[in-house]
C-alpha cells in the first residue's frame, strides 16, 4: 500500500471518529432533559424552557413571573406580556447578565442544567387478572391462595367484593338499580397481613395502588396531609394516568386512629373531621388533584379525578375492639333462660371475627363512615402453624428467597421442620405478626450468608432447631462427601 493511500485512510478514520462523536452528544442530548435555573423544575413538569445563552435554561412560569415583578417596579413588560413573542435582547431597559461571567464568584454554579430522563417503561405484560373481564371469585381466591397463607375467610370475602367492583366498573350499568361500592373496612391485628392482602391484589390485578397512613390526615386548612392527597397519591402510582388511577385502589391503614376522642371538648382536626372529610370521597366524588405533586400550589397543574370507581380499602389493628366485643357478648349470654358463664368469650382467641357495626360505632366511628365501607371483616390472628406456613409455603416465601440466593453459590439449604417450629415460636413471642418472621431469619442467616462464601467446597447447609436457639451450629455437607460435618458456630 502506498503512503498516500494511508494518509487516506488515517483522515477516512478521523473523519468516521468524528461522526460517532457527534452521534454519541446527540444521544447524550436525548437521554437528558433541561432543569429550570430558578425552580429546578425538569421540562417534563415545567414545560418548553425558554434557552438562554450560556446553557441556562427558564420555564415559562419563572420568566413570567421575573417580567410582572419588573413591570412592577416600572421596567415596562406589564402584566400581559406575552413570553413567546419576545426577543430579550431587544427589550428596552434591559440588559441580559452574562451568568458565565460570574463564573469567577460562583465557582460551583452548574455549567449545564440537565435531569436524565426517565426511560419508557417496556411493554406491559398481561395482567394475571383481567378488570375489563374480571374472573370468577373463586380463581380470584386461587391467585390469592398462592401468595397468602391461610385468612381463607378473608380472601373469600375480598374476592367476592373485588368481582362486584370490577364488574360494576366494566359494565357501567347505571340504570334505576345502581350498584354500590363494595368499599371494605378490615380489621386485623399488626402484621396478620392486612397491607400484603391489599398489595398482593393490586398487583394481581394490575390496577394502580396507593397506601396511605391515616394517621397523617389532617382536616383541610390544618397542618397535616388533606384528604384528597390520598388521591393525587393514587394518581402518582398510575405514572400520571388519570383513567387508570380512576380505577385504582387506595388502602387507608391505622383507620382506627381516626376513632372519635372521648371526653374532649376541642375541634378533633385529625380524627372525627377525617372521618366526615372522606364521606364524599369514598362514595365518589369529583376532587382536583395536582398533577406531579403532593401538594396544591400555584406552580402545579391539576387534574378532575371521579373517585366513583376507585376501591376503597381501610384497615386497622383497633387494639380495644376486642373488649368492646366481649363486653357485648357476655352480656347477651348471661341473660336470660339461655344464660352461660359470664366470662364465657374471656379467653376466646379470635374474637375480633365476631365484630359487628355496632362494636365499630361504640369503639369511635361514626355511623355515616361505616355505612360508606359495607364490607366488613376482619382477619385472624396468626398461631405458630401458620407462621410455619407463612414460612414455607408463599410463592415468594422467605425461606425460598434464602434457598434461591444459595443456589447462586451452587449451595443447597435446607430447614429441618424442628427449626421452622422455633422460628415461629420465637415470633410468636414477640407480638409483632408475621413482620418478625423477617426478622427473626435475617438474624442467623447473617453468619451462614458471610462464611458459606467463603469456603467453595461446602455443598449444603441444613438449619437445625440446635442452630436457632442457639445450642449448637447448622448441619454443614462438603461437596462430594457424604459425611455430615457439625460445624461448631464461631
Ligand atoms: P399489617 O397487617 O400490619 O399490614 P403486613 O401486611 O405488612 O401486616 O404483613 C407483614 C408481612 O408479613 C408481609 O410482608 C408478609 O410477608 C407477611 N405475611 C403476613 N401475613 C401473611 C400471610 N397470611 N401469608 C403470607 N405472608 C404473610
Amino acid at each position: 500500500m502506498s503512503e498516500q493511500d494511508n494518509d487516506f485512510r488515517e483522515i477516512i478514520d478521523a473523519s468516521s471518529d468524528e461522526e460517532i462523536k457527534v452521534e454519541d452528544e446527540n444521544k447524550e442530548k436525548d437521554e437528558y432533559e433541561d432543569i429550570c435555573y430558578i425552580c429546578r423544575r425538569p421540562e417534563s413538569v415545567a414545560g418548553k424552557m425558554i434557552h438562554i445563552p450560556t446553557d441556562i435554561c427558564i420555564c415559562n412560569d419563572c420568566m413570567q413571573k421575573t417580567f410582572d415583578s419588573m413591570g412592577s417596579f416600572g421596567f415596562g413588560g406589564g402584566d400581559n406580556a406575552n413570553l413567546n413573542n419576545v426577543d430579550l435582547t431587544k427589550m428596552p431597559n434591559i440588559s441580559m447578565i452574562n451568568l458565565s461571567d460570574l463564573g469567577g464568584f460562583m465557582p460551583n454554579m452548574p455549567n449545564s442544567q440537565k435531569l436524565k430522563k426517565k426511560k419508557p417503561k417496556e411493554k406491559k405484560e398481561t395482567p394475571v387478572l383481567d378488570i375489563k373481564n374480571i374472573p370468577a371469585p373463586h380463581k380470584i381466591k386461587a391467585e390469592l391462595d398462592e401468595y397468602v397463607v391461610g385468612q381463607e375467610y378473608a380472601k373469600k370475602v375480598m374476592s367476592v367484593a373485588v368481582y362486584n367492583h370490577y364488574k360494576r366498573v366494566a359494565t357501567n350499568t347505571m340504570d334505576e338499580i345502581e350498584i354500590e361500592k363494595s368499599n371494605m373496612l378490615m380489621i386485623g391485628p399488626t402484621g396478620s397481613g392486612k397491607t400484603y392482602l391489599v398489595k398482593t391484589l393490586a398487583r394481581l390485578l394490575d390496577v394502580p395502588l396507593a397506601i396511605t397512613d391515616a394517621t397523617s390526615l389532617t382536616e383541610a386548612g390544618y397542618i397535616g396531609d388533606d384528604i384528597e392527597s390520598v388521591v393525587s397519591k393514587l394518581l402518582a402510582a398510575a405514572d400520571n394516568d388519570v383513567e387508570r388511577a380512576e380505577q385504582g385502589i387506595i388502602f387507608i391503614d391505622e383507620i382506627d386512629k381516626l376513632a372519635k376522642k372521648k371526653n374532649t371538648n376541642q375541634r378533633d382536626v385529625s380524627g372525627e373531621s377525617v372521618q366526615q372529610g372522606m364521606l364524599k370521597l369514598l362514595e365518589g366524588a369529583e376532587v382536583e388533584v395536582p398533577v406531579g405533586a403532593s401538594s396544591k400550589n400555584a406552580m402545579v397543574p391539576m387534574t378532575m379525578i371521579n373517585t366513583k370507581n376507585i376501591l376503597f380499602i381501610c384497615g386497622g389493628a383497633f387494639p380495644d375492639l376486642e373488649n368492646i366485643v366481649k363486653e357485648r357478648l357476655n352480656k347477651s349470654s348471661s341473660m336470660g333462660f339461655m344464660a352461660d358463664l359470664k366470662d364465657k368469650y374471656d379467653k376466646e382467641e379470635n374474637i375480633l371475627m365476631k365484630a359487628t357495626v355496632e362494636d365499630l360505632k361504640n369503639f369511635g366511628m361514626i355511623p355515616e363512615f361505616l355505612g360508606r365501607l359495607p364490607i366488613l371483616f376482619s382477619l385472624e390472628a396468626l398461631d405458630e402453624d401458620m407462621y410455619v406456613r407463612i414460612l414455607k409455603e408463599p410463592k415468594n416465601a422467605i425461606i425460598k428467597q434464602y434457598q434461591k440466593l444459595l443456589e447462586l453459590d451452587e449451595v443447597k439449604l435446607d430447614f429441618t421442620e424442628e427449626a421452622l417450629h422455633a422460628i415461629a415460636k420465637e415470633a410468636k413471642s414477640r407480638e409483632l405478626g408475621a413482620r418478625a418472621l423477617r426478622a427473626i431469619i435475617e438474624e442467623f442467616m447473617l453468619d451462614i450468608m458471610y462464611e458459606i462464601p467463603k469456603d467453595d467446597n461446602i455443598g449444603e447447609v441444613i438449619i437445625t432447631e440446635d442452630y436457632i436457639t442457639k445450642k449448637g451450629g447448622p448441619q454443614i455437607m462438603m461437596r462430594g462427601c457424604p459425611v455430615l460435618e457439625d460445624k461448631k458456630q464461631s
